[in-house]
């Protein structure tokens, strides 16, 4: 992958590599220079409460490691304090992020989080959103809404700006808080009900071609690789359901990592990656619908069984030999229906139904609609096709096959075993507007590849930390933001969305970078590169060599926390590695009698440190930190 120019790898900025003139003067460096300094902080002079308690409703090593290293502390659900050194890596996370924008000719402003609700008027997405939408109504009665994110809000701005193709394209990004009243906030910063997000927008006159989405689609999805690159992260760019609009690319960014609420599936031959709403199954067999019976049509009485699998295990039959039938309606279309059937053990998929049966939108059947249309909720079965009206039946591959299979019995409390599609089904399987056979089910591990023929897809675990997205003119046409073109004529605006979880991007870097002990940060988002430990602080001797040493760290543009407090020694290690800061110097007297201080990486813990000369620090924190 091509880097932007910023992206160039490098942790620190240094003086060899810096574009100004330089000077020897702290006051001409501030103003104009490409070198920032590093900073020092004293430990007592800023706020870390360590703890060795851990939150109770913890459910992930970031959520704990975060809350007892003193990066953050709950104020209620979902809802979170960032303390000092949280609020650094979150602004080192943030540069990267403005770096890279840059290099995608992103212009940084900011929105409000407090939006009219009607912006909504148009796009209906207060509709989308539903109750995870934060409403607020104000003293006159007005109804507004905390931003979930800012298509309306930007789409309103431009249009106010902008009226002709000439001024585009244009991509604008904020760095901003967002609302989302989430049903299940969990994990600490991984899913808030308030967050940080970074949300870009690109404006087009065109899909392909110079200044179309498609190069700045092309921009971004760089931009993020060098973003999560540059933060430490281990991540896959993965292909990603585009929601509502449809047809459009969309690529989610995934830390890869065990407690991920996101499932991946990979090729490993052709390095397709893919999301599992998104992921599609290579040729698999498909049944002919003609395979004998398996036996007699057996009726059976199966109450109070709340899924399949109770189901499976009160039949004695496994749940991959039962058919699985979801019934769906098709929005604004009464009397339509879709019907998936899938194996027991897979899950339909909402995204495969809609693309195999050809409708824009599908919503699981209302309960009371679908047992007043015949359909027998939670014991359906293929028959419906003949039964109530207006069915279309998807029937995924699998289980299309012949052999044993149980299913629902279209009446409450019973399902039948050794059901046949010939048999049950009959002459609707011939029909081409009744019954299809494909793909509607949800890739599993072991599916065959769709990219590399006897390739095997391999599930792995994700935290989405960033989405980019190929919106189309859905909000330009749902907002009338239709500029004049080359021709005079008046044409929707095409657009771009672009998102990084900002905070969840931290937490992220935790779950992939930690032991039993605490974080081990990633040295370009530490919120100190360095941290030197002072053993009596009260000695004027150590205090000393701790300032100095910080001061030629920090003209190398290194950040330094001295704790200078007055702790026992096993107090400060265990915070030291809680905290996670890369590189750690103690200053005691044995090695500053040796002429020297002792050199550790947090990575190394476990490990005796080395005493290194005063002299020999800054080459060899800084080939730490380069690393
Ligand atoms: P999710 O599927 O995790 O709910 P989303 O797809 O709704 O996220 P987007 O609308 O794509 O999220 O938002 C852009 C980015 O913001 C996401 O990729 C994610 O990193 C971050 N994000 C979204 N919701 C939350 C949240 N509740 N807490 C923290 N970060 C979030
Ligand atoms: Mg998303």
């Amino acid at each position: 992958m091509q880097e932007n120019a910023a992206a160039a790898g490098r942790l620190l900025p240094s003086r060899s590599m810096s574009t100004s003139t330089q000077t020897s003067t702290a006051s001409a460096r501030s103003t104009v220079s490409s070198h920032r300094p590093g900073v020092t902080q004293a430990w007592s002079l800023t706020l870390i409460p360590t703890t060795r308690e851990a939150p109770n409703d913890a459910e992930v090593p970031s959520h704990v490691l975060l809350h007892r290293a003193g990066f953050i502390r709950q104020v209620g659900a979902g809802i979170y304090d960032y303390l000092p050194l949280a609020w650094r890596t979150l602004n080192k996370i943030s540069d990267i992020v403005r770096e890279e924008m840059s290099g995608a000719d992103a212009a940084e402003m900011l929105m409000p989080a407090l939006e009219p609700f009607e912006l909504f008027n148009g796009t209906k997405r207060h509709e989308t959103y539903g109750d995870n939408l934060f409403r607020v109504t104000d003293r006159k009665g007005r109804l507004n809404a905390l931003a979930p994110t800012h298509e309306e809000v930007i789409t309103q701005l431009m249009l106010g700006c902008v009226s002709s193709y000439k001024q585009l394209p244009l991509t604008l990004y904020q760095i901003q808080t967002k609302f989302r009243d989430e049903a299940r906030p969990r994990a600490g910063l991984l899913r808030c009900r308030e967050f940080i997000m970074k949300d870009a927008y690109s404006f087009h006159m065109n899909v392909e071609g110079p200044g179309g989405l498609n190069e700045a689609y092309d921009k971004m999805y760089t931009a993020y690789s060098n973003i999560f690159k540059r933060c430490g992260l281990d991540f896959t760019a993965v292909e990603a359901e585009s929601g509502p609009i449809g047809g459009s690319a969309s690529h989610e960014f995934m830390v890869n990592c065990a407690s991920g609420e996101d499932t991946v599936l990979k090729c490993p031959v052709s390095g397709y990656a893919a999301n599992v709403e998104k992921c599609e199954i290579g040729a698999r067999p498909k049944g002919t619908l003609t395979e004998a019976p398996s036996g007699e049509l057996t009726e059976v009485h199966t109450p109070n069984l709340p899924g399949i699998e109770e189901v499976g295990k009160f039949m004695k039959v496994k749940p991959d030999r039962m058919l699985k039938t979801v019934v769906f309606a098709v929005p604004g279309e009464s009397g339509r229906w879709i019907v998936a059937v899938v194996r027991g053990d897979h899950e339909v998929n909402e995204g495969k139904v809609k693309a195999l049966a050809g409708v824009g939108a599908v919503e699981l059947a209302p309960v009371d609609a679908a047992k007043k249309a015949g359909f027998a909720v939670g014991y359906v079965s293929p028959r419906v096709v003949n039964t109530v009206p207006g069915v279309l039946m998807l029937i995924d591959a699998d289980a299309s096959l012949g052999g044993f299979w149980a299913s629902g019995a279209d009446k409450a409390d019973h399902h039948v075993k050794h059901f046949n599609w010939r048999r049950e089904v009959g002459a609707a399987l011939d029909d081409k507007s009744k019954v299809i056979v494909g793909d509607v089910r949800n890739a599993v591990e072991g599916d065959p590849s769709p990219r590399a023929e006897g390739a095997k897809l391999v599930t792995g675990r994700g935290i989405e930390v960033g989405h980019i997205f190929k919106l189309g003119t859905k909000y330009s046409d749902a907002m009338g933001f239709a500029i004049l073109d080359e021709k005079q004529g008046k044409r929707s605006v095409i657009m771009g969305c672009y998102g990084v979880g900002v905070s969840r991007a931290m937490a992220a870097a935790v779950e992939q970078n930690h032991d039993e002990n605490g974080i081990l940060w990633p040295a370009a988002i530490a919120p100190y590169h360095v941290l030197i430990t002072i053993m009596k602080p009260e000695d004027a001797g150590h205090r000393k060599a701790a300032g100095d040493l910080a001061k030629a760290l920090n003209a190398e543009g290194i950040d330094v926390l001295i704790d200078d407090r007055d702790e026992r020694a096993g107090v400060k290690f265990k915070d030291a590695d809680l905290t996670g800061i890369p590189v750690r110097l103690t200053v005691g007297d044995k090695a500053l009698e040796a002429g020297g201080v002792e050199f550790k990486l947090r990575k190394d813990v476990a490990g005796k440190g080395e005493v290194v000369a005063m002299g020999q620090v800054l080459p060899r924190a800084l080939a730490a930190l380069n690393a």
